[in-house]
């Protein structure tokens, strides 16, 4: 039976660092997806790599460390993932928002963030295609975005040219642990053993970790994004409406109900991606047209070049959401031989630096400085 360090569940963002992070530290590690390279959320999401939507505390530190881990793997491997430091425009139509928004640059900016509220006179220099009657705009210049799945297909590239196997359209159906190994059955492929499995499966972990009598509290939190054609319409930061900070907070489970609040980010290929919702309707991942209209009339609002546009397609995907908005990194099991890398909600691109960082740190017994706020056995208690 063929034996590995680590075998790796999932080839989306966080499998992907995860495995960067662990090979760069050494290990022999095996990659495995049921489906093509990042064929889950992360196939089906913005790219959008933001301190701005944070507020002091453990994802703002986790952000800080994920630049540099992005900044380090474009360094390393090239830019073949559309990856530009672009910034972002927080925005908002209601004056009564403006001092919140200037508290809440000055906050990053005393934490050592880039962070500004825009003069009146500058906002349509840095952003010509904002509405002119907003209220108040504020800059975040460090904001970054990135094309996800290519950032994946890179690291894959990277990583097979260097030796590592990668079985795709293989599903996990059972895990073995026991004291000293963890034994992997696969659909198809042949049965591995491993020293460590590392599950970077999103939304899909709990139904791996139930039959071992884990109950993970990571919710399916769809989201969806209208496309729109090709245009002269130039959106040269991210947009966003300063109340989506506020929407991702706002977390029940047992409302079903669609909420959204507009994002928009222009792309290399010219089209512009408009989002988003959040949604608690479990695993359905089915494109619901009145959502993408709710999505539309926000995005309006902010940018309204757009109503000239048309939306060309549609897509829905599922954010792994946790109840205490954290992300859940780190073994699950007492002999640490089971870890789990999921729960980043609506910003898994933006941690995926610090989540393979931290999955390597951890297995390599060095620890790291914010793995008990994410560590899995908080739930478990
Ligand atoms: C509409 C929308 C917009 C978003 N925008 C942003 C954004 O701008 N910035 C940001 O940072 N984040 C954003 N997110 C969130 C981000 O997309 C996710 O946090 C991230 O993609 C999660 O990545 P992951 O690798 O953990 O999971 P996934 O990408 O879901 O990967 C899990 C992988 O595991 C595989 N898998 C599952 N079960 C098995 C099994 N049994 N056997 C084998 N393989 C298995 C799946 O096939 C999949 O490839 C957005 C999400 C949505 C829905």
């Amino acid at each position: 039976m063929a034996s590995y360090d680590v075998v790796v569940i999932g080839t989306g963002i966080s499998g992907s660092f995860t495995a960067l992070h662990l090979v760069d530290a050494g290990f022999k590690v095996l990659v495995v997806d049921r489906n093509g390279l990042a064929a889950g959320t992360s196939r089906a999401s913005d790219g959008n790599l933001l301190i701005s939507d944070k507020s002091p505390g453990v994802l703002f530190d986790m952000t800080i460390d994920s630049f540099v881990h992005w900044d380090a793997m474009i360094a390393a491997l090239g830019n073949h993932c559309e990856y530009d430091i672009k910034g972002a425009t927080l925005a908002t139509m209601d004056p009564k928002r403006r001092d919140k928004l200037d508290a809440h640059a000055k906050e990053h900016a005393a934490h050592g963030v880039r962070a500004e509220l825009l003069k009146p006179e500058d906002v349509h220099r840095i952003e010509p295609v904002l509405h002119p009657e907003v209220a108040a705009v504020g800059w975040w210049p460090d904001d970054r975005q990135v094309q996800p799945m290519l950032a994946c297909y890179q690291i894959a590239k990277h990583l097979q040219a260097r030796g590592v196997e990668y079985r795709l359209y293989d599903e996990l159906l059972a895990i073995e642990p026991s004291a000293t190994s963890v034994r992997l059955r696969f659909a198809t492929g042949p049965t591995v053993a491993c020293d460590r499995l590392a599950l970077c499966t999103g939304v899909w972990t709990p139904m791996l970790l139930k039959p071992l009598g884990y109950d993970l509290p990571v919710l399916p939190r769809k989201g969806q994004i209208a496309v729109i054609e090709r245009s002269t319409l130039d959106v040269r930061t991210k947009i966003a409406d300063f109340a989506y900070n506020d929407l991702v907070e706002e977390i029940d489970p047992d409302d079903p109900r669609p909420q959204t609040a507009a994002i928009v980010e222009g792309t290399h290929s010219g089209t512009i991606l408009c989002g988003s919702s959040r949604q608690f309707v479990g695993l359905d991942r089915t494109v619901d047209m009145d959502v993408l209209a709710m999505i539309m009339r926000d995005c309006c609002v902010f940018v309204p070049g757009l109503k000239d546009l048309r939306v060309i397609r549609g897509y829905a995907g599922l954010r792994p959401c946790t109840p205490d908005g954290l992300p859940v990194i780190g073994p699950v099991d007492d002999h640490a031989r089971i870890y789990v890398a999921t729960g980043h909600e609506g910003t898994g691109h933006g941690l995926a630096g610090a989540t393979g960082a931290m999955m390597a740190d951890l297995m390599t017994g060095k620890g790291h400085r914010l793995a008990t706020a994410c560590d899995p056995k908080r739930f478990f208690k």
